[in-house]
């Protein structure tokens, strides 16, 4: 066989394969498709590898022509595979577009708003009441020293009181960073009052603060919860008296339940106080509930905060000369405003998270 018969030959095979080739490709309906021929044509054991196979055979003027023949074949069927690739891949996204056609003009997904629990709602609307009679608001920690929770507030070790206010003790003792009166165990603070010793250690008089905030006690029942919120209130100038501290209760009491709400002063004791003072609103269920009201158990009134005369033994303790100054303070359960603002009569309904119970407010 002459070197141009065999050169023949060849250009005719690759011909042919590019013929094949092309029409193959132009072809193709899927990748995996494209793939599979380009395999077939331009892979290691491929048909233009296969034709190739035999240029060995071929002299040495030849060759290259052939060469060079097979390499612009190859080149062709590379950009032919590329440009069917990119027009697969076009196809696809464009089929997809179509699938997810979006109709804009559908009504949106509703988005459910989140609302204020009752408890912060409360507290909210407390604090705006005190704030507009010019009182300070402030916070303080919940994690407390013996000494600020109760020995400030002239509550010593062996005072009754303690009972009352039996609280969750965080082991001890400890000592350093915490305070130079702490030698005891820290504990869950039982009422905000600790916030009015610890603004009257930094701030002279005139002070007129509140406190709210979460307190503990070792308490558990439809009424009591071991965790709740409390704000406390404080007011310590010259000349403050019990008359004062009516008026600020008054007008705090109206607002927050009723413009015409009765109210009634009654002695108590508080170690931290005196004269001391429960302060009783009349029962907004006897109407509702006719015959015996079970809420007020017929009594017409309902007790609702606790104040008085802030005790002179509580000003020797930070360094106020109760001479010269006097003050008086309150203290009021959040809950318990809640519970007679909504008409709730179990306090546990505030923790369990019910949304049944929670959207009602
Ligand atoms: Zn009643």
């Amino acid at each position: 066989m002459t070197e141009i018969l065999f050169k023949e030959i060849l250009f005719n095979k690759l011909d042919e394969l590019k013929k094949e080739a092309i029409a193959s490709f132009a072809g193709v309906r899927s990748e995996e498709e494209l793939y599979a021929l380009k395999v077939r044509y331009l892979g290691k054991k491929g048909l233009l590898t296969d034709i190739l196979k035999d240029l060995g055979n071929v002299g040495a003027e030849v060759r290259p022509v052939i060469g060079a023949r097979a390499n612009e074949l190859k080149g062709e069927l590379e950009e032919t595979y590329e440009r069917q690739s990119r027009e697969l891949k076009n196809r696809k996204i464009q089929a997809e577009l179509e699938a997810e056609n979006v109709d804009v003009t559908l009504p949106g997904t509703p988005v459910s708003w989140g609302r204020a629990h009752p408890i912060n709602r409360v507290l909210s609307e407390m604090k705006a009441i005190f704030r507009e009679m010019g009182f300070t608001i402030c916070e303080g920690p919940e994690i407390e020293t013996d000494f600020y929770n109760f020995e400030a507030l002239n509550i010593p070790k062996d005072h009754p009181a303690r009972d009352m206010q039996d609280t969750f003790y965080l082991g001890g003792p400890i000592g350093g960073n915490v305070g130079a009166y702490c030698n005891t165990p820290l504990l869950l603070r039982t009422h905000t009052s600790p916030v009015q010793i610890r603004v009257m250690q930094k701030q002279k008089p005139p002070i007129q603060m509140v406190s709210p905030g979460v307190v503990y006690r070792r308490d558990a029942d439809v009424t009591h919860s071991p965790m709740f919120h409390q704000i406390e209130g404080l007011m310590v100038d010259r000349h403050i008296t019990m008359a004062h501290l009516k008026g600020v209760l008054e007008v705090f009491l109206r607002k927050i339940f009723d413009p015409d709400i009765k109210l009634k002063f009654r002695p108590s004791f508080f170690p931290f106080t005196e004269p001391s003072a429960e302060v009783d609103i009349e029962c907004m269920f006897c109407e509702r509930e006719g015959g015996i009201c079970r809420v007020c158990k017929g009594s017409g009134w309902l007790e609702i905060m606790g104040c008085g005369m802030v005790d002179p033994a509580v000003f020797k303790f930070v360094n106020i000369d109760p001479k010269i100054y006097t003050g008086f303070a309150f203290g009021i359960g959040v809950e318990r405003v809640a519970m007679l603002k909504y008409g709730i009569n179990d306090i546990r309904l505030f923790y369990e998270n019910d949304l049944r119970f929670l959207e009602q407010f």
